[in-house]
């Protein structure tokens, strides 16, 4: 393994993710492989690679595109401190504590309503987008808190972007044009467009599919190759962080395994926040977990988080075991 650098000089592929061979998972199998099986790879950060299929990519023979006023290089760690949320006098978070490693993939799982979206999108700002809504506490985001005075929230969102539920790429707009869609709307130049859309799509798994009709347009997708274009675009800016809202909830098992596979591919440069309901996805595609919970009438809360080989094999929390276990949510 040589780390985080490719040797091949291809970006798209980083030289962690090739090594497994290329095994398929099934998302509907009842007993999923545990990738993150300590025993199984050396370390948290390689162990989603271990088990998870390697689709083979066309090697870019051109250097990778420069972006002018994106975000710094590299993926970013975030972490919550004490953050509590309201929509008008209403409290829905309370008081969450949750560090999220650069380069891992951290699950939010818990049954609806408990703030999990909320959450997410305390992250990059876009709570306060929600009129009469309120927080408390910190977001770090490399150390830094996103709700610092002198943070602008544009930029923020430019380093930790988000990709929705349902996909929404511009349905009229071609395939190209959709990838390059947040680069206007950020104000940033790149020195290589076309390599760019090729980049883009090859990190989301979606070149290949599309590489002959560039100029279609992105509502003549599928909807699991929708939901990778739209992964394309967030990832065109180059964030940090990618979150991600139940990004497989409105697709079917074939394309929401895709859409994981995506996702297991992109940790080495980008960190990643899942919220999903699936308990058999969050042990494939997670390092890290964290249980949500809301009492009756009460603010949602972190109950408990961890490893997730952890969290779903020895909880300390018995509301955990019985989550997980699939005993109610
Ligand atoms: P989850 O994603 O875990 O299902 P949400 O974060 O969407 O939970 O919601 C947490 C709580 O906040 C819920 O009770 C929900 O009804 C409420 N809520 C979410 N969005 C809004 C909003 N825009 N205005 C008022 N209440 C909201
Ligand atoms: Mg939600």
């Amino acid at each position: 393994m040589t780390g985080p650098q490719t040797s091949s000089g291809d970006p798209a592929r980083p030289a962690t993710r090739g090594q497994a061979g290329d095994r398929t998972i099934d998302p509907t199998a009842p007993h999923p492989p545990t990738a993150r099986d300590p025993a199984m790879s050396p370390s948290p950060a390689s162990s989603a690679q271990a088990l998870l299929p390697r689709p083979i990519h066309a090697v870019p023979e051109r250097p990778r595109p420069r972006l002018t006023g994106g975000a710094p290089e590299g993926a970013a760690s975030l972490e919550a401190r004490g953050v509590s949320a309201w929509f008008g006098e209403r409290k829905v978070l309370d008081r969450v504590d949750l560090r999220m490693p650069a380069r891992e993939v951290t699950a939010l799982i818990g049954p609806s309503g408990c703030g999990k979206s909320t959450f997410l999108r305390i992250l990059n700002r876009m709570h306060e987008l929600v009129p009469g809504s309120s927080l408390a506490g910190s977001v770090l985001l490399d150390g830094e808190d996103v709700y610092d005075q002198a943070a602008r929230p544009a930029r923020v969102r430019l380093r930790v972007g988000m990709v929705f539920q349902k996909p929404n790429p511009f349905p009229a707009m071609s395939i190209h044009d959709n990838v390059l869609a947040g680069l206007k709307l950020a104000g940033l130049d790149c020195d290589d467009r076309p390599g760019l859309v090729e980049h883009s799509l090859q990190r989301a798994g979606l070149w290949n599919e599309v590489k002959n009709r560039l100029g279609a347009p992105g509502g003549g997708l599928s909807g699991g190759q929708q939901q990778r274009l739209c992964i394309a675009r967030a990832l065109a800016v180059r964030p940090q962080v990618l979150l991600m809202d139940e990004p497989c909830s409105a697709l079917d098992p074939t394309s929401t395994r895709r859409v994981e596979e995506t996702i297991a591919e992109l940790g080495v440069d980008v960190t990643v926040v899942i919220v999903t309901h699936n308990m058999q996805q969050a042990q494939r595609v997670s390092d890290s977990c964290a249980f949500f919970l809301a009492a009756e009438d009460e603010p949602g809360r972190v109950i408990e988080s961890g490893p997730t080989t952890t969290m779903f094999s020895s909880p300390t929390d018995d509301r955990t075991m019985d989550y997980v276990s699939g005993r109610f949510g």
